[in-house]
């Protein structure tokens, strides 16, 4: 069984475990875990950020940004396929008492112009916007990396606005690599910046939000808030600092082998496939039968999610090589054909 379903599903690898079974650790509450300090002053220069915070998940990290910018009662502006608006559970409405604003993008993801055109006029009567979210790659669009330029200039109508960024980049890691542009750069475009490393960078657990020291000084008292303070942390950043050094390059094969993977299933059964920008195939279905194409993949040894009834989701990953990916393929390109030959 392949299991292309997502590409949190990775295991560490032997490794990554030896990474962590020697891992220096100390109370991250009490006075500190040092290589959760190392981890932390790691992803603050790799992302040209004064701080980073370790957090135990993503969505952690995106709500204590979320909570840190905003005060209740105002909106934030945001692609209304984001993963703030469609993942977590209205956590912007019940943790910070903020309105989501959802921006409906004319193409793939928002851009400038949609951006702009959301942007109110001052007025008594209307809300007060305090945030401008974006996400690269975007996950509900497919993987699709927003090039440098196109950043620029959200962040700019943001800026004109008077209005922070918060970049959720759980995937940045694959827009740097896709798009050859660094990791720094991506991240100027924002005041703060999430970025997850139990997706393609195969660690179990654990999310950074980095930004300017004092609004990390105020996450760091959410996060507790939260229940985020973790004690040992040492253990789960000595993972993502392995994966940090010998995962980040490697997410070019996995790009390769989504590209593999949408030509193999392009057509089949009159689907098709958001060509890849980078690890995430996202194949929309000629009639709703989402579920009987994962259900029939499944049969065949490939697990894939559904993204909603039209479309299915295959994301290419550490544990996926590209001879499976190939051999497996086959199998969902089949799955495809079977449910639609089996009930048209
Ligand atoms: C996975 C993901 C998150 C949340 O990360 P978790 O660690 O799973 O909470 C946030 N944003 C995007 C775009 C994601 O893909």
């Amino acid at each position: 069984m392949l299991d292309l379903r997502s590409d949190t599903v990775t295991r560490p690898t032997a490794a990554m475990r030896r990474a962590i079974a020697d891992a220096e650790v100390g109370d991250d509450v009490l006075e500190g875990d040092p290589t959760t300090a190392r981890l932390e002053a790691t992803v603050a220069e790799l992302l040209g950020k004064e701080r980073a915070l370790f957090f135990p998940s993503g969505t952690m990290a995106n709500q204590a940004a979320v909570w840190v910018h905003t005060t209740p009662g105002t909106e934030i502006l945001i692609d209304a396929e984001a993963h703030i608006v469609q993942w977590e559970i209205a956590g912007a409405a019940a943790l910070c008492g903020v309105q989501i604003r959802p921006v409906t993008a004319r193409g793939a993801v928002m851009q400038a112009d949609d951006l702009q055109a959301a942007v109110r006029m001052p007025s008594i009567h209307a809300p007060e916007a305090s945030l401008v979210c974006l996400e690269n790659t975007h996950n509900g669009a497919g993987g699709v990396v927003t090039s440098l330029a196109d950043m620029q200039a959200l962040r700019d109508v943001a800026r004109r606005a008077g209005l922070p960024v918060h970049l959720d980049g759980a995937r940045l890691w694959n827009a740097s690599v896709a798009s050859g542009v660094s990791l720094a750069e991506l991240a100027s475009c924002a005041d703060t910046v999430m970025v997850s490393f139990s997706k393609g960078l195969g660690a179990p657990v654990g999310a950074c939000l980095v930004g300017p020291a004092d609004l990390l000084t105020k996450a760091h008292r959410v996060r507790k808030r939260l229940g985020g303070g973790m004690r040992q942390s040492g253990v789960l950043a000595a993972a993502a600092l392995h994966g940090l050094e010998f995962h980040l390059d490697r997410l070019a094969d996995d790009h390769a082998a989504a590209r593999e993977l949408a030509d193999i299933v392009d057509g089949a059964g009159g689907a098709t496939v958001v060509a890849p920008d980078t690890n995430i195939v996202m194949i929309d279905l000629p009639t709703p039968r989402a579920a009987d194409v994962a259900a029939r993949a499944a049969e065949l040894g490939v697990r894939i999610s559904v993204w909603h009834e039209r479309r299915v989701r295959a994301v290419t990953h550490l544990d996926a090589p590209l001879e499976a990916i190939r051999e497996h393929g086959i199998r969902l390109m089949k799955a495809l054909e079977d449910t639609t030959s089996r009930l048209d």
